[in-house]
């Protein structure tokens, strides 16, 4: 197990296991089978990869996920580990390649579609090399229980069944009741294996349910108001997907839609734009996500209802893989009831599978009606013994304040109750608010005693309000045309024997501090980004980068320190990192003081690498620019006619330290009589529009001036435009 912590520490950057993560690694290098249930973004790649790394042979990682092999390849290979993947989207030559490669055992992990199991080479090679472990990702598919079948992976025992020596076989999966759990062993059939279920509550995710908010408005508002955060929407149809891009599309925002009627092409840009942070929110089906592993999401608006828990807690795990603070938006209206029950009609032929499909709708339909702790009634689903309130739930939390609206609710049962409970929710809303509607004349409406009783709500806010009803249980409103009808609870309601309170609404938003050097460390991921076509979170997660701009590392061995940072990510990314952090902490000026938070996986004391590290400046000193004041030597290049890009890469050192010898440079008391190349960072629109900024905040702070320009201008573009302002001053 040492060995596993090295390997978790050297290739992942990560100091410690999660919990369950050590038990699991202890047993599959133990040589045993092992099940395990894991929440989605509880850590189970690590579970097989690291004792992958470790054991002998190959393994090979069975997953339904294709369109996210290569991510995920390209993801562990970034860390140093030598793997491949075989799927329908390469070429035979690939293929083949991969496969001689295997054979060579110059592959540690080979991820492999279940569909490859039908293909007679692949089968050859495999049963002709050493195979250490069948890892199966998504497991659950292999059961008519679950919620995403695959026929192939019914293939996947008798494959291991043809191997020279059977391997470790480790089955995992996020959700699984106990009929899934049961088909998975004997389905993959698992040797007596280790079962491990940890538990499923992801603490950091905040779980709201909003019965009877406007949709759209409520949306606009949380988007608007978490402009900068990533987010997942989902809708439950197609149509409602198109409408609601359209929608966010029609206002200015950058969105992505994704479901099964767009061509592959369509939904795999879609995808990657959002996985590389080209644009921050993506609206979707269910088709979308099995697999997504994009940390940083932010938080996951269920536009309707979804039609089980298991899709719905899948779903909500999508948010929030880095463990920082996330939201899980439900909105809910009744309509979204009638949508599940129509595709559940339409799709489910077999009358077993319709039974249990509806069934497990209505406990959807409990949970939104829950007075209780929404968390603890979703892990006492899952067999989870919960029985505190989380306090992170809008239950628990109940933000706004409480009013009694029993008055107002009694006016609208009673005008149900007057209009032979016959009638749908805009009808009521029309008869309440006294419209001059055609129809409310022909029924002779307006002679009720209740017509026109309720003006001081808008027709929104009334249809709102009915909604709220009907999902608290006051109202019923049923069938394939729906109506609005009274049961036990209305009578109670209008007899003044039950009260009805309404929590006043308030959209909030994330905290996510982030301070200048957070963002031009994003800026960075971002160039890095776009240069080795990787999305950005494989280069570092924005739990890393805040760690990096809060500890502000400056060696190796602290950069080491930080949380995901592995020896390979030092290598690859250190420098230009710690080349950033460094002239961010020289220009501002910060005195930081380091402490090694991971002591034990280093082996020089502190000391030790501060006395390198002066070594270090001292060579670099000597050795460099004859004793020259580096932003003379700067100058020197400048009236030489290089370009302050040319400079940077010359002297190997940062835009802003470049930008800051010229600063020293006129504070000397210098004149500047030769052209500063400074116009390559801009334009002239993006000249004024800074220079307007400047007139309103000034320029002490550059981060200020950021905050009001449009994104696309960069801290080069502004600290530029900064000093050729400052330049023509020093000039006049
Ligand atoms: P799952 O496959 O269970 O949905 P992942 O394996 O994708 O989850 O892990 C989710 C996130 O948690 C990843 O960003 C991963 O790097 C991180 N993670 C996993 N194990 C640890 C650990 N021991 N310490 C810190 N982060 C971890």
């Amino acid at each position: 197990m040492d060995k596993a912590l090295d390997i978790l520490k050297q290739y992942y950057g990560y100091s410690s296991f999660r919990e369950g993560q050590e038990e699991i690694i202890r047993e599959i290098l133990n040589g045993n089978d092992v099940l395990t249930i894991m929440p989605t973004g509880g850590g189970k790649s690590i579970c097989y990869q690291v004792p992958a790394i470790l054991l002998e042979g190959i393994t090979i990682v069975i997953s339904p996920l294709i369109s996210l092999m290569k991510d995920q390849v390209d993801n562990i290979n970034n860390l140093g580990i030598k793997s491949a993947y075989i799927n329908s989207s390469l070429s035979n030559i690939e293929i083949n390649n991969i496969l001689d490669e295997a054979a060579r055992n110059e592959i540690k992990i080979l991820y492999v579609a279940p569909e490859r199991l039908e293909s007679q080479a692949f089968l050859e090679l495999i049963a002709s090399i050493n195979v250490s472990m069948v890892a199966i990702d998504e497991a659950h598919c292999v059961s008519q229980w679950g919620h995403d079948f695959r026929s192939s992976y019914r293939r996947i025992s008798r494959v291991i069944a043809l191997l020279r020596n059977r391997p470790i076989v480790t089955a995992f999966t996020a959700t699984a009741t106990d009929e899934v759990r049961e088909d998975i062993i004997n389905l993959l059939e698992l040797n007596n294996p280790k079962i491990f279920i940890s538990g499923f509550d992801r603490k950091n995710l905040k779980i709201i349910i909003e019965k009877g908010v406007n949709k759209k408005n409520y949306t606009l508002d949380y988007i608007s108001n978490n402009r900068n955060e990533s987010g997942i929407i989902y809708a439950s149809t197609r149509k409602e997907v198109d409408n609601l891009y359209e929608l966010l599309n029609s206002k200015g925002l950058q969105v992505e839609k994704y479901h099964a009627g767009l061509s592959d092409d369509y939904r795999k840009t879609a995808q990657e734009n959002f996985i590389y942070d080209k644009c921050n929110i993506i609206i979707a089906t269910n088709a979308f996500g099995m697999g997504i592993d994009k940390p940083n999401v932010r938080y996951v608006i269920h536009y309707n209802m979804p039609k089980n828990i298991e899709g719905y807690y899948q779903e909500i795990g999508r948010a929030g893989r880095d463990g920082e603070e996330s939201e899980c938006i439900m909105l809910f209206s009744p309509g979204d009831v009638q949508t599940q029950k129509y595709i559940i009609e339409t799709a489910t032929e077999s009358s077993v599978r319709k039974e249990s499909e509806l069934s497990k709708l209505q406990t959807m339909i409990n949970l939104v009606y829950t007075q209780d702790c929404y968390r603890k009634f979703i892990l006492n689903y899952f067999g989870e013994q919960y029985d505190e309130k989380c306090n992170n739930c809008s239950n628990c939390e109940a933000p706004g304040e409480l009013v009694d609206k029993s008055v107002d609710a009694q006016k609208v049962i009673s005008c149900v109750y007057r209009m032979n409970q016959r009638f749908g929710i805009g009808m009521v809303v029309d008869v309440l608010r006294g419209s001059k509607n055609k129809k409310v004349y022909e029924l002779g409406f307006d002679e009720l005693s209740t017509y026109g009783i309720v003006k001081n709500y808008t027709k929104d806010a009334l249809v709102e309000f009915i909604n709220m009803l009907i999902s608290h249980g006051y109202l019923n409103y049923k069938g394939e045309y729906p109506v609005l009808t009274l049961n036990k609870q209305s009578m109670e309601i209008v007899r003044g024997e039950r009260q009805v309170f309404v929590k006043e609404q308030i959209v909030k938003k994330i905290k996510i501090e982030e301070n200048e050097l957070f963002t031009i460390l994003k800026e960075l991921r971002m160039d890095i980004s776009r240069e080795e076509k990787i999305p950005p979170y494989m280069i570092f997660g924005d739990s890393t980068l805040k760690e990096l701009s809060n500890r502000m590392p400056i060696t190796d061995e602290q950069f080491l320190d930080i949380s995901g940072v592995g020896n390979s990510k030092l290598n690859k990314y250190g420098e230009k990192f710690m080349e950033k952090i460094k002239a961010y902490i020289n220009e501002n000026n910060i005195e930081v003081k380091w402490s090694f938070i991971s002591k034990k996986n280093s082996n020089i004391s502190f000391d030790e690498v501060l006395d390198k590290e002066k070594e270090k400046k001292k060579k670099e000193k000597n050795n460099n620019e004859e004793k020259k004041k580096s932003y003379e030597v700067t100058m020197d290049f400048i009236k030489a006619g290089s370009s302050i890009k040319e400079i940077a890469k010359e002297r190997e050192l940062t835009l802003v330290t470049i930008m800051s010898h010229i600063q020293q440079y006129i504070t000397e008391g210098n004149k500047i009589d030769f052209e500063i190349p400074l116009d390559e960072f801009f334009n002239d629109e993006e000249e004024k529009m800074v220079l307007d900024a400047i007139d309103k905040v000034g320029y002490n702070k550059l981060k200020d001036i950021k905050e009001v320009v449009p994104e696309e201008i960069t801290y080069d573009a502004i600290r530029a435009i900064v000093l050729k302002k400052v330049i023509n001053e020093v000039n006049v």
